[in-house]
């Protein structure tokens, strides 16, 4: 009786110094699953949560990485971190907080952004685009905000301040066709662009000339009035803007013709050698043809190759790759 109890007692210290044995095998439980012994990397996927690469003023953006993990066993488990070293590029207007960014509320459009995130030794490269909410930037009384950024829009629903005046216009330097000093100005990040556009066009035997560029409220007033009345309405309305609805305001549009188009406004001025070389070339300079052809709906102007609008680089060649209007662009209309 003794011996069995003795045998009883050997066999069932032996069974639990086994138990013991695999109870300590090291355990990781993720997400709810049990991974056992050591665990190796085997996934990392970085993500954020926006639905595009374009980005607004004020957005918040969340960067996570799921890491997947296997264990000896081959089993996996994976989960998200927000753990990750986050490197920007000096010029991103944004704030950056942990594995979050904020984009700065004065962000242009056409800014970009690039951040690259890490973990362990995988990293990745995301890259955004700012694009103002065109919505957030007008008034009830249908007057915008941003009518000090290049990237403002104005058309006929969209109106400057009665009393705006760009502090920074500049005497144009390049050649004008007309004499009034008001009109021979840009302000100045437009007229530097201006004069780089047409130095460019110059070498590759392209002359073009500036006709009409800042036109202040009451200029326009008169310039509208006067069509009007030997015009009429309806020819005023498809080729002159009201005061207050003019881009000339901004300081950053400008008319622009050739000796082939007989220094005129024409419509055969983007027939010429000098308006398709315009037409192709503008935006590497910052400028837009604002009024193309047959999108006199979506604008509220007739066809106007004449008409640039600088709205920086970055913004000009986005437009001009996506082939659309500026109020197409942002979604507008
Ligand atoms: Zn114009």
């Amino acid at each position: 009786m003794k011996r069995s109890i003795f045998l009883i007692f050997s066999i069932l210290l032996m069974l639990s110094v086994l138990l013991t044995a695999c109870k300590t095998e090291k355990v990781t439980t993720i997400n709810g699953i049990k991974l056992y012994g050591e665990l190796k990397i085997t996934g990392i996927e970085f993500k954020d949560n926006t639905e595009s690469e374009y980005v607004v003023p004020g957005q918040k953006v969340i960067i996570t990485t799921e890491v997947e993990y296997t264990d000896e066993e081959g089993k996996k488990a994976s989960t998200v971190s927000k753990d990750v070293s986050i490197k920007i590029d000096s010029e991103a207007p944004i704030k950056l907080d942990g594995s979050e960014f904020i984009v700065d509320a004065t962000a242009i459009s056409g800014q970009k952004i690039t951040i690259t995130v890490s973990v362990e030794e995988k990293s990745k490269i995301f890259e955004y685009i700012v694009l103002k909410s065109p919505d957030k930037t007008i008034g009830a009384d249908g007057i915008i905000t941003d009518y000090g950024d290049i990237d403002a829009i104005v058309n006929k629903e969209r109106s400057l301040p009665k009393d705006y005046v760009p502090s920074d216009l500049v005497k144009l330097t390049v050649p004008t066709v007309l004499a009034n000093p008001e009109i021979n100005q840009l302000r100045k990040v437009a007229a530097d662009s201006l004069s780089a556009l047409f130095e460019t066009a110059k070498i590759q035997g392209v002359t073009l000339k500036a006709r009409s560029g800042y036109r202040s409220y009451s200029t326009q007033n008169a310039l509208y009035n006067g069509n009007v009345s030997t015009k009429g309405q309806e020819y005023a309305s498809k080729y002159s803007a009201e005061a207050g609805k003019s881009e000339h305001q901004t300081g950053l549009a400008i008319d622009i013709t050739s000796s082939s188009a007989g220094d005129e406004l024409t419509v055969d001025f983007g027939e010429t050698k000098e308006g398709l070389w315009v037409k192709e070339n503008a935006y590497t300079y910052g400028f837009i043809i604002r009024y193309p052809e047959g999108k006199e709906d979506v604008v509220g102007y007739a066809y106007e190759p004449w008409h640039l609008r600088y709205v920086g680089y970055e913004l000009a060649k986005e437009i001009f790759d996506s082939g659309l209007t500026v109020e197409e662009f942002f979604a507008l209309k």
